[in-house]
């Protein structure tokens, strides 16, 4: 297996001699033991107060600060600081994605984080179906290390590509297909683990007949076997008795599977295996370095149905039937998310062919050898489960409707139709949020029409709702009740629905968690679901383990509160409080610091974009695995705070005291808004729309206002004018930039970076070159026409591609103007220079509304200058301006307008040969890419669109020495997407997406779409 590319050879931008940050800031908290740390491993040790911060949240409703973060690179690494730990009597917390959402991943504890360096994958053994990786690896790169053998670690997350496997042993984990594969544990053979007293051991099968026999060894390990012996011995019963009987329970500790392994449930009765004991101990009994975990084969095909009902509970009550049939996976989508998926124009169609009074439905998977047998499946749960021919089966059919997905595009837009509507839920802006706390509660299936009445009526007692969605095979349910934890109101409200709920999981034989765990949200629930004779056997098992209770203490179960209180237990083995340390509490204060420059009331205010993230780590995910846009420094960085998440993060710190820097000082913008590139991948990917590129502007703004702004900042804002003044100079000019020494001059003078070529200024610009000749298509004969916006770089340094646009409009029969401006404001709001881009912005509204009023559309040459005309002038003019809003109502980009009019027609262009499509990051993040891919093919191009995110050069950034190597490292793993592609060659419509890539090695500059349609133009006369 080969070693995963966060780990190998990938150089770290921060390293780099220029590079002004280094990823930590703030006072460092308790020095001397960090010291001790530090001297004692190979790994990071950071315990300045942004880093701790980072690692105050997960994707729970708490905050807690850890003592520090450490980055271990080796077993020694975390046996040396669980050591060093014990002596001091310091918690440790071991943490993977960080994507748990019960609070289990943060605690006043030295944080491990295993993803930075111990996440590879160490063996495979394809025959005997076994894989051996290290604690950090995510999910999605053990996958991709499996695929080729046709092979998979089973449980599926939904958020496996940014969640580790220790992570997944800490949670027991599983996914949408638990009827078929289970939990995590199902898979668990072997596990190198650190004991809490720093004994590195092996936990995998053993006999119980010899349990006693290990029992005697040393220390902690000992005492783990004695009490696991014990349990074995003297309390099977009781588990029998008080574990639910569910295909997945994650509350409190595993002794039922325990017991299954010892009497053979699974396997060879008589053996266990204490790895399995592990599975969703929450760190809090081990922590676990390595793993053995069996695999599975990859299904050989798939088949699906989507069952439509008039109502959620009979859609409920038609589950256990369902089950008959042996599906993979029954996921439920109730009337709320139905009604969210039909207001998203991308799942618009699939939601608008459910037909009339379609409230819930189940989808209903099935795996199978071919795609017959897929079919024969569905085609029988739909003759046994759909309403029609009634003499088939006496049990009641509620299901009015179905659709069948016998293909994987299909398919996949029913997965996506599952997921559509959590986005929007999560992206409420208010105070209210649909939180987390009794979100994936389980009952048995055959429980659940009842269950979900009376949890509805839960709701109404307590004057709120929520949306039902997901597992509803296992009997698993997502329900996020709408609570606003910054009032005392709502905290009470909270913690009553949360007791509500626990009575009714009992009423119904279920479980408090059927996924993510107990945390800080639920530890506190599992005596009221267990009895107390199991809360106690888990406080045995636990004070074996861990008898300092020094491991994530206070998580899944507590000391008595009297013992704790007469001192007879360590203070912090008291069960967390469910309502304690959240991230949004009564005491709760926002203080921006500064006043907002941009519109913000689409987002409930600034604040309202700032306390967004809800933390779930989708910004963490690599690009090899994940795809997309989504944020690219964290991408190459591979670093919390490079993450959009680490971002916003430390950006509600700053704004709400708990970091002691202003979000404005130079030390704060330089180690967290600088490096953000404002490429909007997290408006487009991130589930919730975090807008950080905005909330940079923003910040960026405010510190100029408090410190002035930089002579680079000025130089760039003002590239239209410079480059004007160049260009009547052009020949001058050029020389002058390319005498021997001048990159090193500007370097030391202006920033900018040594190795970066400055542009080519040409004397003739397009718009020179547009005055001075007769138009192709005369208004009078024009189909329509168009006022081309061409930006300040196609206008005086690469006027080529303007032309081209030029020509390929008038080949379709439309009437060009070129716009008398080149400046769209862009390079000025990108350096945060709001003031100069909103006059900028301001002329351009009134000068291109004249346009518009005069019957043409404007068209944009460059992707980022028509995304400002879309959107970001409205953030600057105000979203109620109608000139600014009729202005973005009928702005293009060059493809787009291409595209929509379907100008571009088979039969009228000749290209020849095979383009790699690498779309602009803004054009994504407007989801309009696919504009110029669907042109280019119909133009005759094969095309190959990549899933690539941004570039790195992102206008000026890549050009800023110290953000030369972040700049570079981001734009190699697009230099590897591109070299992995089949195309003859690259275009790209960013101007600085071609800068980049022509410095790929062996790299020309690419094309723009416009010069590669013009291209295919000469090679065929258009009919047009
Ligand atoms: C949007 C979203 C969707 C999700 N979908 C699912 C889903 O479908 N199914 C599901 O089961 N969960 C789901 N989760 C919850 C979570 O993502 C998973 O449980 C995931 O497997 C946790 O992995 P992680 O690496 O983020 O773990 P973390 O959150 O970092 O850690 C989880 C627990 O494991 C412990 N731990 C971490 N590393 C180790 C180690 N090396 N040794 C011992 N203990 C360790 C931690 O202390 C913590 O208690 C979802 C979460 C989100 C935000
Ligand atoms: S920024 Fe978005 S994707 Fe990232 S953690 Fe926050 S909510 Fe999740
Ligand atoms: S704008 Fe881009 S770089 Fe900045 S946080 Fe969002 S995804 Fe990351």
């Amino acid at each position: 297996m080969a070693r995963s590319e966060h780990t190998v050879g990938t150089p770290e931008p921060a390293d780099e001699e220029r590079a002004d940050y280094d990823h930590v800031g703030g006072p460092v908290h308790e020095p001397e033991l960090a010291g001790a740390l530090r001297n004692r491993i190979e790994g990071d040790v950071r315990f300045d107060e942004y880093s701790r911060e980072l690692y105050a949240t997960d994707a729970s409703i708490y905050e807690v600060p850890p003592v520090g973060a450490v980055f271990p690179r080796s077993t020694d690494d975390v046996a040396a600081v669980v050591t060093h730990c014990a002596g001091e009597d310091v918690p440790v917390l071991p943490r993977g994605g960080g994507t748990s959402l019960a609070g289990q991943t943060v605690n006043e504890a030295v944080v491990l984080d295993f993803t930075r360096y111990m996440d590879a994958p160490i063996a495979l053994d394809a025959e005997a179906r076994r894989a051996t990786a290290e604690a950090g690896i995510t999910l999605g790169d053990l996958n991709a290390a499996l695929a080729d053998h046709g092979l998979k670690f089973a449980p599926d997350p939904a958020w496996g590509d940014k969640s580790a496997l220790g992570g997944a042993i800490g949670n027991n984990t599983t996914g949408a297909h638990s009827l078929q594969y289970g939990k995590t544990d199902h898979y668990i053979e072997s596990c190198e683990v650190v004991l809490a007293d720093g004994t590195v051991t092996t936990f995998g099968d053993v006999p119980v007949a010899e349990l006693r026999e290990y029992a005697s060894r040393d220390g902690v390990e000992g005492d783990i076997y004695a009490a696991v012996a014990d349990v074995l011995d003297g309390h099977r019963d009781e588990i029998a008795a008080a574990y639910p009987e569910l295909k997945r329970n994650v509350s409190g500790y595993n002794l039922d599977r325990l017991v299954a392994d010892a009497e053979g449930e699974y396997g060879e009765a008589g053996v266990v295996n204490l790895g399995r004991l592990l599975a969703g101990s929450e760190g809090t009994l081990g922590i676990v370095t390595e793993a053995t975990v069996a695999l599975e084969p990859l299904p050989e095909t798939k088949a699906m149905a989507l069952l439509c009902y008039g109502d959620l509970v009979d859609a409920m009550a038609d589950v256990a039937p369902i089950l008959e049939h042996d599906p993979a996976a029954v996921e439920v989508l109730d009337d709320t998310m139905l009604e969210l998926a039909r207001d998203t124009a991308e799942f618009a169609d699939v939601a608008s062919m459910l037909p009339d009074g379609t409230s819930a439905t189940l989808i209903v998977e099935f795996y199978a050898d071919d795609d017959a047998e897929g079919r024969a499946a569905v085609d029988r749960l739909l003759a046994d489960r759909l309403r029609g021919d009634e003499s088939v089966t006496d049990a009641p059919r509620t299901a009015g409707d179905a659709l069948e997905a016998h293909d994987a595009a299909t398919r996949e837009r029913f997965w996506k139709l599952r997921k559509s509507g959590l986005p929007i839920l999560l992206s409420r802006t208010s105070d209210a949020k649909h939180v987390a706390f009794i979100e994936d509660t389980a009952v048995p299936p055959t429980n659940l029409p009842e269950y979900v009445a009376d949890f509805q009526q839960v709701l109404a007692d307590h004057d709120t709702f929520a949306s039902f969605y997901a597992h509803a095979g296992p009997g698993v349910l997502h329900i996020r009740p709408l609570v606003n934890t910054k009032t005392v109101d709502g905290v009470e409200q909270m913690v009553s629905i949360a007791d509500a709920v626990t009575d009714l999981v009992v009423e119904y034989g279920g479980s408090v968690s059927g996924e993510h765990g107990d945390g800080r949200a639920r530890s506190c629930w599992n005596e009221k679901l267990y009895g107390t004779d199991v809360w106690e056997l888990f406080r045995d098992i636990k004070t074996a383990a861990d008898p300092g209770w020094l491991l994530n203490p206070g998580q899944v179960v507590g000391a008595d509160a009297d013992a704790v209180a007469a001192g007879s237990a360590p203070s912090r083995a008291e069960t967390v409080d469910m309502a304690a340390r959240l991230r949004f509490d009564p005491e709760y204060e926002f203080e921006a610091g500064f006043d907002s420059a941009l519109d913000w009331t689409t987002d409930n205010g600034m604040e309202g974009m700032v306390e967004l993230c809800h933390g779930c780590g989708g910004c963490r995910g690599p690009q090899e695995t994940t795809g997309s846009v989504m944020c690219p420094t964290y991408r190459a960085a591979d670093e919390e705070i490079t993450a959009t998440r680490g971002r916003a993060n430390a950006l509600r710190q700053a704004m709400s005291g708990d970091l002691p820097d202003d979000p404005t000082d130079e030390a704060f913008v330089s180690e967290v808004m600088d490096l953000c590139i404002g490429c909007k991948g997290c408006k487009r990917d991130c589930p919730s729309g975090v807008d950080m590129a905005k909330l940079k502007a923003e910040v960026t703004h405010a510190h100029q206002q408090e410190h002035g702004v930089s002579l680079r900042d000025r130089v760039f804002a003002n590239v239209d004018t410079l480059f004007a003044l160049g260009s009547r100079v052009a020949p001058l000019a050029n020389a002058l930039s390319s005498l021997p020494g001048a990159d090193r001059l500007l370097e030391a003078t202006v920033g900018i970076a040594r190795e970066r070529e400055t542009p080519t200024l040409h004397r003739e610009t397009v718009r020179d070159w547009a005055s001075a000749r007769d138009p192709g298509v005369t208004a009078a004969e024009a189909d329509r026409s168009v006022v081309l916006f061409v930006d300040s770089y196609t206008n005086y340094t690469h006027p080529a591609v303007g032309k081209a646009a030029v020509r390929v409009l008038e080949a379709t029969g439309t009437h060009v103007e070129v716009a008398a401006r080149s400046d769209s404001g862009r390079p000025a709001y990108s350096k945060g220079l709001l003031d100069a881009a909103r006059q900028t912005a301001r002329e351009n509204v009134e000068a291109l509304s004249a346009h518009v009023d005069a019957g043409r559309e404007v068209v944009f040459v460059e992707p980022s200058d028509a995304v400002m005309a879309q959107s970001d002038y409205l953030d600057l003019l105000g979203h109620d301006d109608d000139a600014t809003e009729r202005v973005a109502t009928h702005s293009y980009g060059l493809c787009e307008f291409l595209d929509r009019n379907e100008l571009v027609r088979e039969a009228d262009w000749a290209a020849a040969g095979s383009l790699t499509y690498h779309g602009h990051c803004h054009q994504k993040a407007t989801k309009k890419d696919h504009h110029a891919v669907g042109v280019l093919r119909r133009a005759g191009y094969d095309v190959d669109p990549i899933d690539s995110g941004c570039c790195g050069m992102a206008g000026s950034f890549g050009y800023e020495a110290e953000h030369y190597s972040m700049s570079k490292a981001i734009g190699s793993i697009l230099y590897e997407q591109v070299a992995d592609s089949d195309g003859d060659r690259v275009v790209a419509p960013g101007a600085s997406c071609r800068t980049q890539l022509s410095d790929r090695p062996d790299g020309d500059e690419p094309p723009h779409p416009a010069e590669a349609l013009a291209d295919a133009l000469a090679e065929a006369e258009p009919k047009v």
